[in-house]
């Protein structure tokens, strides 16, 4: 039997950057030594990407729902639905979540502490005291993140999120009350007097609660509130195997793209070794991408560390994490199924000098059976622009991959 095709998505976050002084001009990429990199350059074929469009400084949202073939512009809410699927809920299409402090309130309900002391833990006991709360037709589901943070999500018929925030966003000031921003936009009212409810009843439920008692017991403050913010509507899209007739599965180190990957229906792979920082074991990594391997199409993996350094401005851990994506790289194509392809780029720049992301296009290559191998020989920001890719956006990735792996339907006759 012939082999299904199967491919990798490996995506270094942020790893696109500008020429360095101290690198006498070069980028990370251009002064790492990287030889399974170059060697995809080589062998496969190579351009320059655009997450979003020329010039537009994606974010690794943005930019991962593009690259996986959904129009930002179209399916982009805000973080909150891919935060909070991130973590492991199930958000769908239309429900409004939102991101959550755990905070400490007094009976007036004035804001003691936006954090609740920083609370590192029993959080998960409170968040399950308010689970499932009935507000009318609406169900709230509530889950603990990492501190003091959680999501809240609220199911219900005829919701919107075009509502105001209650978090005050200061300490001794009052809980704003949630309104809409339009008081005619009877959906977004409706959300609003339910997150006002929402708020009055975790008050009630979590001042008593256990966790708060001993809190208070052991001089600590407790965390007797859920004070929601960042309210984003689920937006409705079709999965990823029904839109690219491929069964994926993803090994990210940040619950942002987790939830991203997570949203259109991929399996997520946790690694415990995966850090998101320069010291994440990426060879723990591709044994994940590996296994997955055996039973998806299409594994997407992000490796997180080198957009830390470009946010610290980090040259040279930047050149670590490249070498360190190199040798993981080495250790797949070792390891991979014939006749794989490998996609190897990054979701955005984030250059060192700018110690954020800007809107410099990033190299991409695409290897294995049937690229039309061009002369770029490096894999790097100026040597890719050279190839037979030229210049694409986020949205043609999937599209010129499908079309490799002969998994596409024609247009037309
Ligand atoms: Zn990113
Ligand atoms: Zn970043």
């Amino acid at each position: 039997m012939a082999q299904s095709p199967k491919a990798i998505l490996l995506i270094g976050d942020g790893l696109g950057d500008r020429p360095i002084a101290s690198l006498g001009g070069k980028t990370p990429l251009e002064a790492a030594n990287k030889p399974h990199m170059d060697r995809l350059a080589k062998e496969g074929e190579c351009g320059l990407m655009d997450p979003i469009g020329p010039g537009v400084r994606a974010g690794s949202d943005t930019s991962h729902l593009a690259i996986l073939g959904y129009d930002p512009y179209k399916y982009y809410t805000g973080r909150g639905p891919f935060e909070a699927a991130g973590i492991g809920m199930d958000v769908q299409g239309g429900d409004i979540a939102f991101r959550c402090n755990f905070s400490t309130l007094d009976d007036n309900m004035t804001v003691l502490d936006r954090r609740a002391g920083r609370i590192d833990k029993g959080t998960d006991q409170l968040a399950a005291a308010v689970d499932g709360m009935q507000i009318g037709d609406i169900t709230a589901l509530v889950k603990e993140s990492v501190a003091h943070r959680a999501a809240l999500v609220f199911r219900g018929p005829g919701l919107g999120a075009d509502i105001t925030d209650t978090d005050p966003h200061v300490e001794g000031a009052k809980v704003h009350k949630c309104e809409a921003v339009n008081p005619s936009d009877a959906a977004s009212a409706k959300t609003a007097d339910a997150v006002n409810e929402f708020v009055r009843r975790s008050y009630e439920i979590l001042k008593d609660h256990p966790v708060n008692k001993e809190r208070i017991a052991n001089g600590l403050k407790p965390a007797n509130v859920l004070l929601p913010r960042g309210a984003g509507i689920g937006p409705k899209m079709d999965s990823f195997e029904t839109v690219h007739k491929l069964k994926a599965a993803c090994v990210a180190e940040t619950g942002l793209i987790a939830g991203v990957a997570k949203y259109v229906g991929m399996e997520i792979v946790h690694v415990p070794e995966a850090t998101g920082g320069l010291d994440s074991d990426l060879v723990a990594m591709a044994k994940a991408i590996l296994k997955s391997l055996e039973d998806h199409d299409f594994v997407l993996c992000n490796v997180k560390g080198g957009d830390v350094a470009g946010h610290d401005d980090k040259p040279e851990p930047k050149i670590q994490l490249i070498e360190k994506m190199d040798t993981m790289l080495a250790y797949l194509i070792e390891n991979i199924p014939p006749d794989t392809h490998i996609v190897l780029t990054a979701d955005h720049s984030t250059p060192c000098a700018v110690k954020d992301h800007s809107g410099d296009p990033v190299p991409i290559v695409f290897w294995g059976p049937g690229v039309r191998t061009d002369k770029c020989e490096k894999f790097d920001e100026r040597s890719a622009a050279s190839g037979g890719v030229c210049r694409i956006r986020g949205i043609d990735v999937m599209r010129i991959l499908t079309n490799l792996m002969a998994v596409q339907d024609k247009f037309g006759a």
